[in-house]
């Protein structure tokens, strides 16, 4: 496929709905031939015929990124498959409500697996293919809630500020290396990110707040991830906050 990533290969995590949906159909809309990976296959076998179906070149790889096992078989089966891997979007993730006091701690950990220890698994298993081929790019769909505290989502904020540093840390680290990282702090977001919340007035709560009018659409978030990557090398967007323009609290 012909466009400005023609020759790129990518792999997305939480690629079968919102924000890591988006990122892989606009970095395939680019010419990138892209892996997708989460725990529902239907929708990524969906959306690698969506990819397939305007000319680009898709594999579906189904899994939870909690095992650390299925999360580095998702770097080396897109290597295996295409043959290298520039870009790798990290965006598995999920919120939970709760104050520390009241958060189940099975719950607690829960999100903290998913949201840092996924990402840092598979970004372990991309940094050295991608040293090995001179360069890449790593993007971390972190939050807001990652550079501001919320009192009663103790656990996502902790998991997100903990991202946000394994993710600067890391750039420190492999920038030498050619490969570049990013983290995106979205603000509120029109996707299925609520469905999880077990509290069902949180639920609700989550639901009005990433629905509302003015709420960005996945691809906005999804179109950013693809302005990161489109730069020069030698240019690192290190760190990029999206968020609704009416709302000024978010
Ligand atoms: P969605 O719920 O639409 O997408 C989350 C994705 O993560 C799904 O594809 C889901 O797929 C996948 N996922 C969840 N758990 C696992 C797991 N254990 N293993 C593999 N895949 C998993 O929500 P968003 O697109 O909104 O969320 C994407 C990221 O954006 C998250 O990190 C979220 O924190 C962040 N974010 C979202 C905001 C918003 O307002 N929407 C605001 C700020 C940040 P499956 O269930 O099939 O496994």
């Amino acid at each position: 496929m012909s466009g400005l990533l023609a020759g790129r290969v990518a792999l997305v995590t939480g690629a079968s709905s919102g924000i890591g949906e988006a990122a892989a159909l606009a970095l395939a809309g680019a010419g990138a031939s892209v892996a997708v990976s989460a725990r529902r296959a239907e929708r990524l076998s969906e959306l690698v015929k969506r990819i397939e179906a305007a000319g680009g070149q898709g594999l579906a790889l189904p899994g939870d990124v909690v095992d650390e096992a299925v999360a580095n078989a998702a770097v080396q089966k897109t290597i295996a498959h295409f043959g290298r891997l520039d870009i790798l979007v990290n965006s598995a993730g999920i919120i939970q409500s709760g104050g520390i006091e009241a958060s189940p701690l099975d719950e607690y950990r829960r999100v903290i697996d998913v949201n840092l220890l996924a990402t840092v698994y598979t970004c372990k298993a991309a940094i050295g293919p991608m040293k090995a081929q001179g360069g890449g790019d790593i993007i971390n769909i972190s939050s807001l809630a990652g550079r501001k505290a919320a009192k009663l989502f103790n656990a996502y904020t902790a998991s997100k500020h903990g991202l946000n540093a394994m993710t600067d840390a890391m750039r420190q680290e492999v920038g030498g290396f050619g490969i570049r990282v990013c983290i995106i702090n979205p603000g509120a977001t029109a996707t299925e990110v609520f469905h999880g919340v077990s509290d069902p007035q949180t639920r609700e709560t989550m639901q009005t707040h990433v629905t509302k009018d003015g709420a960005l659409a996945a691809k906005d978030v999804g179109d950013a991830v693809l302005f990161v990557v489109s730069l020069p090398p030698r240019a690192n967007i290190s760190e990029l906050s999206i968020r609704p323009t009416v709302d000024t609290s978010a």
